[in-house]
């Protein structure tokens, strides 16, 4: 098996030059608009709106959704904290719910346990581009009555009963910073089949101004989160070679976990039935004493992931929230076993390689 070396950059080089070009162009509009055109062609959406980060397109997603002080946001203790910074922000609570070791999805009865009437939306984070089953999904939301803004910052491009990630909620945030499969240094958009909320986010990314149709520009505090014009052309440019870059990203996972086939004590984990996952990251079950510690020991030799060299833990336990009263245990579970191995566009097969000799040497010689 061999990996196939990375898709061609001269495409990027031309678009940034195009828009270097034009500058300073205070409209900056031309390559923001083809993107944003593209991107909803390419994702089958409506309606597309680029921002300066992902972060900042859930925080725009959130607020068209008018999430607000006093509302309840039901989120996965199972992410990143920045999921949750901008329901903050907006005022808003954030109740984390626990997610299911084996299926790696929303764990639903806890949920329902968790579900107050002031909780006003969810928002689903598809980690590691793996994405939970959109029907349970939709069965929740609509039974509890709540927005549903997906957090698909790692999953461009997975599918799951023939649902794409980020289309199946009201609106679908997306983030382009290095390191997700679609990048543009920093960037992030959002996707909704609503034309109202398009709207609002257009204006919440640029203080209001132009205005949605009917309101006075300026008339409302927002911020400051456009994309600049070189990174819309970045963005244009990578959307282009979309194919080819969740390809590129899925022969690298299926690659390494190939080569790690037969290390005792680490199972890769598959996808659900149905999933059409883009691989964001191999996933591997750690299957050997202390594991938390051998995922940061893999860190200090030079094999990047989630926990070890992120110190991913559920967001339920971070300092800026009340200590919880029943933590999320399965949440903890997933990530204290789980290696989430990060991956680049630019790791070639000797990377990989080098990655697998170092983590099956570890595994075999592993006596914490
Ligand atoms: C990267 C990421 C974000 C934030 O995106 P930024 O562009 O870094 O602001 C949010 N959620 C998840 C799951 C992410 O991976």
């Amino acid at each position: 098996m061999n990996l196939p070396p990375p898709p061609d950059k001269a495409p990027l080089l031309q678009e940034v030059t195009a828009s270097l070009s034009a500058m300073p162009d205070p409209a900056a509009s031309g390559h923001l608009r083809r993107f944003e055109d593209e991107a909803a062609h390419a994702l089958g959406t409506a309606h597309a709106v680029a921002v300066s980060s992902g972060t900042a397109a859930l925080h725009a997603a959130l607020s068209a959704c008018g999430i607000g002080p006093g509302d309840d946001v039901l989120v996965p203790a199972l992410t990143v904290i920045m999921t949750v910074a901008p329901l903050r922000a907006l005022g808003a609570t954030p109740v984390f719910v626990d997610s299911d070791p084996a299926t790696l999805d929303l764990d639903y009865e806890d949920a329902a346990r968790k579900v107050t009437t002031r909780a006003r939306a969810i928002i689903p984070v598809h980690l590691w581009g793996r994405m939970g089953d959109p029907g349970a999904l939709a069965a929740f939301a609509s039974e509890h009555g709540l927005a549903v803004v997906e957090d698909a910052a790692q999953a461009v491009g997975t599918v799951r009963n023939k649902r794409l990630a980020g289309t199946v909620g009201t609106v679908g945030c997306f983030s382009m910073k290095d390191g997700k499969i679609l990048w543009s240094g920093e960037g992030g958009f959002l996707t909704t089949a609503s034309g109202r909320v398009a709207e609002h986010a257009r204006a919440f990314r640029s203080h209001w101004q132009p205005a949605p149709p009917g309101e006075a520009p300026l008339s409302r505090l927002a911020t400051n989160s456009r994309l600049a014009a070189p990174l819309a052309a970045l963005a244009l440019a990578n959307l282009r070679r979309l194919p080819d870059l969740i390809e590129r990203r899925r022969a690298q996972t299926r690659y390494l976990l190939n080569a790690l086939e037969r290390v005792p004590g680490l199972t890769a984990l598959a996808p659900a039935a149905g999933e059409e996952w883009n691989g964001f990251s191999p996933l591997l079950h750690i299957g050997l004493p202390s594991p938390r510690a051998f995922a940061e020991h893999l860190a200090q030799q030079g094999v990047p992931n989630s926990t070890g060299s992120f110190r991913l833990v559920p967001c339920d336990t971070r300092p800026p929230f009340p200590r919880p009263e029943q933590p999320c245990r399965g949440t903890a579970e997933i990530l204290d076993h789980t290696l989430a191995v990060v991956l680049a566009e630019g790791d070639t097969q000797a990377t990989l390689d080098h990655y697998a000799d170092v983590i099956a040497q570890a595994a075999a010689a592993w006596a914490p």
